[in-house]
């Protein structure tokens, strides 16, 4: 097979429209901007993605359990885990259109098209907004329309609503821009409820909202998205019985590591691991690393993982007057754990396979999506071999339907439309690993023709081995 791969952000939008993996949030009305749903296929490919997280770092380890906290808690918890004044982009705005951008973006930009060996030492992630704003004046950087720009300032992520009926300071609720801090406030009622013993982790999946200002990234910065956070708790101390960070840390970048390069299938040499500097790094963070991908445009964090020392369950201690401390049932020594965070983008982690799934076949003119078949909307689609024939048509479904029932859980679908052809190439756009045709022969000898995505290759095979059959190739 000749395969390019490699593709741009435009092939991965119009094949995600076409196919109905992801579409314009409200887009009878005009759609709204940095926000995206998930179709028919898409929505499987993310619960997919969302369901191989979870057994691989909640239901596959001893040491880890899992939790599903509200979207809106308490604001007392954004002020004490500092989101109300730190969580911040620089912003600025088109003097004229009064369209607002990210500082650092337009710089990016700037940089980019103005390359000089002094431009390309400059380590944009730990300006600060001041060096920012200078960066701007000097170079004399306009908005995208050419027009002066105001000077950055830090505009708060954090989206605010009311609570109740009465409005006024006292109803202001946010909603949450971390997954993190619902598991930082249930401390400890998990350690009241469950029989953890440190080291232990508690992991969460779910949305989380901010006010991105960014456009033109597709689902890769929304406004809401979906975050799978881990809170690794620890004793610090290792003299007395705690761990080492530095070895915790490493060991949890390999699980990531080997999570997306053989969970996800992602091909490594798309991969990188960027540390953070001293000015870029979070205000509860004492080391950061970056898992960056490369998308089609550029490297760009995928999951992120910090170690936040015992930063988060101090503040609520200090503000909730709740002790959180854990005490070891041999030892009795009490003391506030710390914690190491990987804290993954589903919608990035979706973002990626498809753009690392995608191949353009030119010999036989296709697209296809070379999806591992665990993640893969569907596994299997099943086809009449022509659509008037009737003893093949109830032939045909009852397979699918068989299938469909069968213990093994197989995700299946069905096609009768146009011909054989169309089928594959729209079954292929979508990654289904196989394609099984009831024909003639099927009726005749119980066999049905089996068509792989990846090689085209075709082979016979006994309906009563083919559950079998697909099940061995798909687990
Ligand atoms: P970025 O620097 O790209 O804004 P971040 O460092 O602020 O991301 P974290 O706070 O570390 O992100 O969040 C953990 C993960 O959540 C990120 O690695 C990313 O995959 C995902 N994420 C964060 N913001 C968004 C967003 N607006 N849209 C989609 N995913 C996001």
């Amino acid at each position: 097979m000749v395969t390019t791969s490699n593709p741009t952000l435009e092939n991965i939008v119009a094949l995600a429209k076409r196919r109905g993996f992801v579409f314009l949030t409200s887009e009878i009305y005009g759609g709204l901007a940095n926000s995206y749903d998930y179709g028919p296929v898409g929505s499987s490919l993310l619960k997919n993605i969302r369901d191989a997280w979870w057994h691989t770092f909640i239901d596959k380890r001893p040491d880890m359990v899992g939790l599903d906290s509200a979207i809106m808690l308490r604001p007392e918890t954004w002020v004490a885990s500092g989101h109300v004044s730190s969580l911040v982009d620089p912003l600025v705005e088109d003097i004229i259109t009064h369209k607002r951008y990210r500082a650092d973006h337009l710089i990016e930009s700037w940089l980019d098209q103005n390359h000089t060996s002094s431009s390309q030492n400059i380590n944009l992630e730990s300006f600060t907004i001041q060096d920012m704003a200078d960066f701007i004046s000097k170079n004399n950087i306009t908005s995208p329309e050419g027009n002066p720009i105001t000077e950055p300032k830090a505009f708060n992520l954090l989206f605010e609503t009311q609570i109740g009926a009465v409005s006024g300071e006292k109803s202001i609720i946010y909603l949450r821009g971390e997954t993190a801090q619902g598991i930082f406030s249930d401390f400890k009622n998990i350690l009241d409820t469950t029989r953890v013993k440190i080291p232990f982790g508690v992991g969460q999946i779910g949305k989380s909202f901010r006010n991105e200002i960014t456009t033109g990234q597709f689902i890769f910065r929304t406004l809401e998205f979906e975050q799978a956070e881990i809170e690794y708790f620890f004793n610090p101390d290792p003299k007395n019985g705690g761990s080492d960070w530095q070895q915790l840390f490493n060991s949890w970048k390999s699980d990531m590591w080997v999570f997306v390069t053989q969970d996800l299938g992602i091909n490594p040499i798309n991969l990188r691991w960027r540390k953070h500097s001293e000015t870029e790094r979070s205000h509860y963070s004492l080391d950061t690393y970056d898992l960056e991908y490369k998308y089609p445009f550029g490297f760009k964090e995928l999951w992120g993982i910090a170690y936040r020392t015992d930063y988060d369950l101090s503040k609520h201690q200090e503000k909730s007057t709740h002790k959180l401390h854990f005490t070891d049932s041999v030892t009795n020594q009490s003391f506030i754990p710390h914690v190491i965070e990987p804290a993954l983008g589903i919608n990035r982690a979706f973002l990626m396979t498809l753009c690392d799934a995608y191949r353009e076949d030119k010999l036989n003119n296709r697209v296809v999506l070379e999806l591992k078949p665990q993640l893969a909307p569907y596994q299997v689609a099943v086809f009449p071999l022509l659509k008037n024939k009737p003893d093949l048509v109830s032939k045909a479904v009852a397979i699918r339907d068989q299938l469909l029932k069968s213990k093994s859980k197989l995700r299946v679908t069905y096609d009768d439309r146009g011909n054989i052809g169309k089928r594959y190439l729209s079954q292929d756009e979508i990654g289904t690993p196989f394609c099984v045709t009831v024909d003639f022969n099927t009726l005749d000898k119980d066999e049905v023709t089996i068509r792989d995505r990846s090689t085209t290759q075709q082979e016979k095979v006994s309906t009563t081995k083919l559950e079998h059959y697909l099940v061995e190739k798909c687990s």
